[in-house]
């Protein structure tokens, strides 16, 4: 059992009925919206009311730009050395370790997901400071062979002002792969967590001075989509808009955008294949099917929700992962055998609820169907495996973001390609085989932009990820992150003295 949950303070606590009261961050204050204004935060698995956060109106959002604008423009930020930003980044991943058993219990609690894979999450938070923490002083321009005598070269710069607005699945994990490189290239920030999950990004945000960070270089403020994250995207004081949700949202945010031509980076949805030949490792295969789909409740953009099958194992593929399946535990998020816990919320499991519906009608239930019976509280779904579904059905083209996995059979590796591209999604695709010829054939032939062999869902710092088509542009992670934050700047600079001559 890992220590950390077990050694700190935080577990102790019995999680109390009693709603806290958070407010926004900015420019390194703590402030109530200026309406006073609150929005209740929920526990999924016993849809009591856990907090109440502040608001925050366009007005609001307004302070938060013009902070995070002030901070970037004039004061302590602008002279701040890289080696100066990576450090403050250590000092914050550093709080994030010791402080890890209290945010993977927050976490865990206010998303449902299972305590072991909050654990997990908060871990690769601090990991994700490090890494830019490290990668702050390694930020270099180029000099350029121009045919001249001159002295060509390039300046990266950071964007300035970010804004940042991240979904509910990752909510910690999600804001660090934001502010951390924002704050590696130079930018300030302003953050917008997701109105159901906005309480570990806000303990952060308690660190911030601390570890030395100037009052509005970190701001976060909360409230809905609709309003709080419009008014950041509109604002004209932004530069940058870095997004991670749904497709339909990112349309808009590239509209609103369009109006003060903002910079922006989206990070969307997908639908997306995980693809068995026959020739696979059964056991591993039959465990990364449920894993690519199940893991974080199917909560997850890159959740493999086609589970494109061979016909030759087809019948006997799909029996040994409903077999598995009915077998995945259940439970409160805390609970440390707890597989799957809660949906994050009321509209997420009604949502999920309506594509189980659709999917009975589209094609046949091998596992689940519906709400988990054995709770009397709480967004439990169980975990759902259809068959024979066609490509073609809205249980295969729509994102539903839950654990529902649509399994469909195809003959041969041509098939299976045309049917994995046939989406309007290319965030990821995991192909497993034991032939590398055919293995290195299909990842050359997936539309996506993250692709795993013989395995689903591993993420690391180092590598980028972001999707093609509809699932997005831009890259987080790795260097690609940081380039997200910086411009260039080319400077010529002349040496030859004679006159130029032209008039
Ligand atoms: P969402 O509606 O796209 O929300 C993501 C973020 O955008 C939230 O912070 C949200 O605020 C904000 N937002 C909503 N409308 C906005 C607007 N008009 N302008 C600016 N910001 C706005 O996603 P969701 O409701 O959290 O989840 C719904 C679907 O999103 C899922 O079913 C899935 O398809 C997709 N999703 C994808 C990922 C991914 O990693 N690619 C992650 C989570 C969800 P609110 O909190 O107020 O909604
Ligand atoms: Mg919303």
């Amino acid at each position: 059992m890992p220590s950390s949950h077990t050694k700190r303070g935080p577990t102790k606590r019995r999680p109390t009925t009693e709603a806290s009261t958070y407010k926004n961050y900015v420019n390194g204050q703590w402030v109530d919206s200026s309406t006073g204004e609150t929005f209740p935060v929920y526990d999924p698995s016993t849809e009591q009311i856990i907090a109440h956060v502040a608001a925050a109106n366009s007005a609001d959002v307004d302070r938060a730009v013009t902070a995070a604008r002030a901070a970037f423009d004039s004061g302590p930020w602008p002279q701040t050395t890289a080696q100066d930003r990576g450090r403050i980044l250590f000092k914050l991943a550093d709080k994030i370790r010791q402080n890890a058993a209290m945010l993977a219990e927050l976490e865990s609690r206010n998303t449902g997901k299972p305590i072991v894979e909050a654990e997990f999450d908060i871990a690769d938070v601090a990991t994700c400071f490090e890494y830019y923490g490290g990668l702050a002083n390694k930020v270099t321009g180029n000099v350029l062979p121009v045919p001249a005598n001159a002295l060509s070269f390039t300046l990266r710069e950071p964007v300035g002002v970010a804004g940042q607005i991240i979904p509910w699945n990752y909510p910690l994990l999600m804001a660090a792969w934001k502010v951390a490189p924002a704050v590696a290239a130079g930018c300030t920030c302003v953050l917008k967590p997701a109105e159901q999950t906005p309480l570990t990004a806000l303990r952060l945000a308690g660190w911030l001075d601390e570890v030395g960070f100037p009052p509005g270089v970190v701001n976060v403020i909360n409230g809905l989509g609709e309003t709080t994250g419009a008014a950041l995207v509109a604002h004209p004081a932004v530069d940058k808009i870095a997004f991670t949700g749904s497709a339909a949202v990112g349309k808009l945010i590239v509209k609103s955008a369009a109006d003060t031509l903002k910079r922006v980076s989206l990070e969307l949805g997908g639908k997306s294949p995980n693809i068995f030949f026959a020739d696979a490792d059964w056991e591993a295969a039959v465990d990364g099917a449920l894993f690519g789909i199940f893991i974080n409740q199917g909560e997850v953009c890159s959740a493999g929700s086609r589970i494109l099958v061979e016909r030759s194992i087809y019948s006997k593929f799909v029996e040994a992962m409903t077999e598995k399946a009915k077998r995945i535990k259940l439970g409160p998020p805390l609970g440390r055998d707890t597989k799957m816990g809660p949906l994050v919320s009321k509209a997420q499991y009604e949502r999920v609820g309506s594509y189980i519906e659709i999917g009975k009608k589209e094609a046949k239930v091998a596992a689940g169907g519906g709400r988990a019976q054995q709770f009397s509280k709480g967004y439990y779904m169980q975990p759902t495996i259809f068959y024979d579904v066609q490509n073609s059905a809205r249980i295969a083209r729509e994102e539903i973001f839950g654990p529902v996995a649509s399994v469909i059979p195809f003959d041969g590796e041509q098939e299976a390609i045309r049917i994995a591209n046939d989406t309007p999604y290319g965030l990821a695709a995991a192909v497993w085989t034991r032939d590398i010829f055919k293995a290195f054939r299909v990842v050359k032939s997936f539309r996506a932009g993250v692709i795993w062999v013989n395995h689903m869902q591993p993420t690391y710092i180092e590598a980028p990820w972001g999707g093609y088509k509809q699932s997005g542009f831009g890259r987080e992670l790795g260097p690609w992150g940081l380039e997200e934050y910086l411009e260039t700047k080319q400077v010529f600079v002349n040496l030859d003295e004679t006159p130029i001559g032209w008039y």
